[in-house]
């Protein structure tokens, strides 16, 4: 029992530190956040609009996302 509450909670922090990481944003600038374990995705890459970096290699295409870094710098612009 005590192994198994153990195993649990190793599950619930990889969920919460996934949950964190945003990869980039899609064209409404949702946040593009690592897959799930157990999702089905599609395998296309999401490439960054702006410069053409892999966002994601699933999940894709999803046309006008921008990776983390352009996405600092269109709010950096954005407040200029
Ligand atoms: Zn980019």
């Amino acid at each position: 029992m005590m192994a198994l509450n153990m195993w649990q909670k190793n599950i619930e922090l990889g969920v919460n530190m996934e949950q964190e990481t945003i990869l980039g944003y899609d064209k409404d600038r949702n946040p593009i956040y690592p897959n799930k374990k157990g999702y089905i995705t599609t395998h296309a890459f999401i490439i960054c609009d702006n410069c053409a970096k892999a966002i994601k290699t699933t999940g894709g295409p999803r046309f006008g996302s921008i990776c983390i870094e352009c996405y600092k710098e269109e709010t950096n612009e954005n407040k200029h």
